[in-house]
């Protein structure tokens, strides 16, 4: 088997390089952990958003310092594009429940908002002990809802990007930095 060394011909460029996330998680990942030191294991739970932040969530999770349960959720993916009315629904929830837990959502990419607004509402309505919110990338130009973010990695330009947990219709999910895709991918 060949073990690609240069671009897929799909990426147009790269907009953050393996180094840089890591970098950057990393700097997250001790920020957090100061924010939560001290705290016991049975209290404190990563929730990732699956798919997409299961690479984040792997990277984040692993650097923390600080002791922490995993789980995850699924959400539903933009029904329809073009009408986008911000209609969320969860597919799967947690399996631990998040009442009087301090819970730290784990996202990769805050778009027009409503994604993380409507989780937001879903978990505090649990009454979690506190409610916080990660996220790799954000596209401020796209902003529909505000939405409070505590961590935050990266602010990109209103592209499409794919990697490091982003997909482009389940494609370019594994690749280690975060690239725009040629507008020939999306024609195809
Ligand atoms: P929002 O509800 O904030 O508009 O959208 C957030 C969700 O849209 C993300 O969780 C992600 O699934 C998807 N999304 C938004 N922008 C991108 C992008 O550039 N690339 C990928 N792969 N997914 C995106
Ligand atoms: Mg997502």
């Amino acid at each position: 088997m060949m073990i690609e060394t240069s671009l897929p011909d799909s990426v147009e460029r790269v907009l953050l390089d393996e180094a840089t996330i890591q970098q950057r998680v990393r700097e997250m990942a001790a920020e957090i952990s100061a924010d939560y030191k001290g705290i016991r294991n049975e209290d404190f739970i990563l929730v990732g958003v699956l798919k997409g932040a299961f690479i984040f969530m792997a990277d984040l999770s692993r650097r923390l310092t600080v002791p922490h349960r995993v789980d995850f959720i699924a959400l539903s993916s933009y029904a329809d594009k073009a009408d986008a009315t911000g209609a969320v629904r969860m597919i799967m929830d947690t399996r631990t429940d998040i009442t009087g837990r301090h819970v730290l959502i784990v996202e990769d990419i805050l778009d027009t908002g409503y994604t993380l607004s409507y989780l937001q509402r879903v978990f505090k309505a649990r009454q979690p002990a506190s409610l916080k919110t990660s996220v790799i990338l954000s596209k401020p130009d796209r902003r529909q809802v505000e939405v409070q973010v505590d961590y935050l990695g990266f602010e990109i330009p209103n592209v499409w990007v794919v990697g490091y947990g982003l997909d482009f219709a389940d494609r370019f999910r594994t690749l280690p930095y975060i690239a725009a895709i040629k507008p020939s991918v999306y024609e195809k």
